[in-house]
């Protein structure tokens, strides 16, 4: 595996309750996946649910509480030295608004040989060289380097905040909500040049993303996360063909598809996101859902195998089909 987390947790404190204890932001509470080279994991769930926490804690960005990230076999917490920075430069990030993420105040070629000269000293001709080759790939002409961002429409700044992030050849890019601040009719342009440069490049991808449409045309795999847990995993055909978990079929009724004969449920899944400070005990989804029953308030599920390669955490799993639950037993998240 390329990446990995291992039962990552990130709790944040924040301040005192009535009784002096410290209050803790349980923001992710033990989430554990892997990435593989040239394949794309997508992280989908509800604002609040903790994926754009993840990708800071796979990115660095964040310290983890617990747990680990794993980037080709070794514990990035013990990295140092170039170690540290070769994991920096291989794993590079795109954001989503690629208005914020372009200094407005330099002009796109120093934008893109920005990363080049935190980690490498080349010289001036095989910055330039590599730059114009990080345009090329995403599409934009050597000119387009003397310009600012905000001569560039919304697609075109994606596009280089893209090429910025390719001119370190990195084996891995984090790729959070990348087309969300795009119209419509842009979003599918990024997303077929993401696609090409991962054919071309074998590149690692994870992204975080709350369309559906998106993921099920874009991953590979689909974890699907709920109040800062991993409540079912798999295939992106599987889980989108056959989601076992109450939430995921919910997610996915009530999501808009690109199929005119399908209407998105408008309540399917009661009430509102819990709240990460003071998680339900038991199925963190219980007060929600519709299936919840005798043990699902008090006893967290654990993972069940629902395929070769896919698991969910619902106790319906092992009530409804006692004999295959027991044969395929629990898998580790
Ligand atoms: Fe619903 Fe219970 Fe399954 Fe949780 S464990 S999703 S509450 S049926």
């Amino acid at each position: 595996m390329l990446l990995e987390a291992r039962a990552l947790k990130k709790h944040f404190p924040v301040g005192r309750s009535l009784f002096g204890e410290r209050d803790v932001v349980k923001a992710v509470d033990g989430v554990s996946f892997a990435v593989e080279a040239g394949r794309t994991f997508a992280l989908v769930g509800e604002s609040g649910c903790g994926k754009t926490t993840v990708a800071k804690l796979m990115l660095l960005l964040e310290r983890p509480t617990s747990g680990e990230v794993i980037y080709r076999d070794q514990t990035i917490s013990a990295l140092s030295g170039s170690a540290l920075s070769l994991f920096r430069r291989e794993v590079q990030a795109v954001f989503q608004d690629p208005y914020a993420s372009l200094n407005p105040r330099l002009r796109v070629r120093s934008i893109i040989a920005e990363p080049i000269l935190a980690h490498e000293r080349p010289g001036r001709r095989e910055i330039d060289r590599r730059v114009d080759e990080a345009l090329a790939i995403v599409g934009l002409p050597d000119g387009a380097g003397r310009f600012y961002p905000h001569e560039f429409s919304g697609g075109q700044r994606q596009r280089i905040a893209i090429a910025r992030a390719l001119a370190v050849k990195p084996k891995a890019l984090v790729l959070d909500e990348p087309t969300s601040a795009l119209d419509v009719s842009i979003r599918a342009q990024i997303l077929n040049l993401l696609s090409d440069i991962q054919d071309e490049f074998g590149l690692a991808y994870l992204i975080i993303a709350h369309d559906l449409a998106l993921v099920e045309h874009f991953s590979h795999t689909t974890g699907v996360m709920y109040l800062g847990t991993l409540v079912e995993e798999g295939p992106t055909a599987e889980v989108f063909a056959a989601p076992s978990h109450p939430y995921t079929q919910a997610l996915l009724a009530s999501a808009p598809r690109p199929d005119p004969d399908h209407v998105p449920a408008t309540d399917v899944i009661l009430g509102e996101i819990g709240s990460a400070m003071n998680p339900p005990p038991g199925c963190r989804f219980h007060p929600r859902c519709p299936h919840a029953f005798a043990p699902c308030d008090a006893v967290d599920p654990e993972p069940t195998a629902t395929g070769a390669s896919s698991w969910a955490r619902c106790h319906l799993l092992t009530r409804r089909t006692p004999a295959r639950a027991s044969e395929l037993g629990t898998v580790a998240s």
